[in-house]
């Protein structure tokens, strides 16, 4: 893994001067404690939430998203995109209407799973639906989100997959001879809507828990996602996500991992992540001390803590994406920013 270069706080400030002047892609990862909650904030001032991150613990997650909003400028969060029903992506959902005003909500479908738990949350999300006050899609495949100032493309949903190429796409994907022999899933995860987000050259890949039986059909045998800047680690770094021909084959420039102190951030994950040709960064939401010496690079990793009973800081990492395809991610807990150029 090359690294790339940290710049100064003076030369963020540059950074942020610059990104002002001209219209950039935010995207801000939440830490909801190894659930998901990632605020794409685009170049026109609209939003999409990628899920909701969990029920309970007084209001936690909500409030962390509505303080992100409203850093962020905003007085709505437009569309807010649940992956699936599990507990970690639409758990958040009530709470985070009481919380903050919201507009549209997508998501796959029908619940796909007869976990008890799951339907909990699913119930509970249907019962905002049922109130009327939001507008709903159901996501499929190949269909680009109403989003303005970025081309939103759902790749999978509801257990299907994009049948075309995406720009870029449509290569031989030659890490499909890696021996991947991922089983079926039948889990909620496999249904997850993935979402590939182009600003210009900059192009980042959210597939939600998206299981690596599912993400394999998408780049074997040949790569119809082609290549991207970012890549959402799926599953917050755990098996059965995050396929060998995937991760390779779809190059990202940097990936972002959303664990928590003890959810995510598997050492087999790690380790291919860190693997991945081209790579330049593998950014951590939490260190993760299961994985001991397997976490990436300190100055990469948001919330540093490793004493779970320790005070959780709940650092956001922050992205900032330029047409031109170079994007910065800031580390609010070491005030320093890394650079990435365009490819
Ligand atoms: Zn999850």
């Amino acid at each position: 893994m090359r690294k790339a270069w940290a710049i100064t706080l003076v030369a963020l400030g540059m950074t942020l001067a610059a990104a002002a002047a001209k219209p950039a892609l935010r995207v801000i990862f939440v830490d909801v404690e190894g659930g998901q909650a990632t605020l794409v904030v685009t170049p026109t001032g609209q939003s999409l939430l990628i899920d909701t991150g969990w029920s309970g613990h007084q209001n936690r997650d909500a409030d962390r998203i509505a303080a992100a909003a409203k850093q962020a400028g905003l007085h709505k969060i437009d569309y807010v995109l649940l992956t699936h029903y599990h507990p970690d992506h639409t758990g958040g959902v009530p709470q985070l209407v009481q919380t903050f005003p919201v507009g549209t909500f997508i998501d796959h479908g029908p619940l796909e799973e007869t976990n008890p738990g799951t339907h909990q949350i699913w119930q509970a999300y249907q019962d905002v639906l049922a109130t009327g006050k939001y507008g709903h899609l159901t996501a499929k495949p190949g269909e680009v989100l109403p989003l303005t100032g970025v081309t939103a493309t759902v790749v999978s949903s509801d257990g299907k997959l994009i049948d075309h190429n995406l720009a870029g796409g449509g290569t031989p994907n030659q890490f499909c001879s890696v021996a991947d022999d991922w089983k079926p899933d039948t889990s909620e995860n496999a249904y997850s809507v993935g979402v590939m987000i182009q600003f210009g050259k900059f192009k980042m890949l959210d597939l939600g828990d998206l299981s690596a039986d599912k993400d394999r059909q998408m780049v074997c045998p040949k790569n119809r996602l082609g290549q991207v800047s970012l890549y959402v680690l799926a599953n917050h770094g755990m098996t059965p996500s995050s396929s060998h021909a995937l991760v390779d084959g779809i190059h990202p420039e940097v990936v972002v991992m959303d664990n928590g102190p003890y959810k995510g951030g598997s050492v087999g994950a790690l380790d291919m992540v860190k693997s991945s040709p081209g790579l330049l960064a593998l950014w951590q939401l939490h260190y993760t001390p299961i994985s001991t010496t397997h976490n990436t690079v300190m100055a990469d990793i948001v919330n540093d803590q490793e004493d779970f009973m320790a005070p959780d800081p709940a650092l956001p990492l922050e992205v900032t994406a330029q047409s031109d395809g170079q994007f910065a991610i800031y580390n609010p807990r070491t005030k320093a920013a890394a650079h990435y150029p365009a490819r």
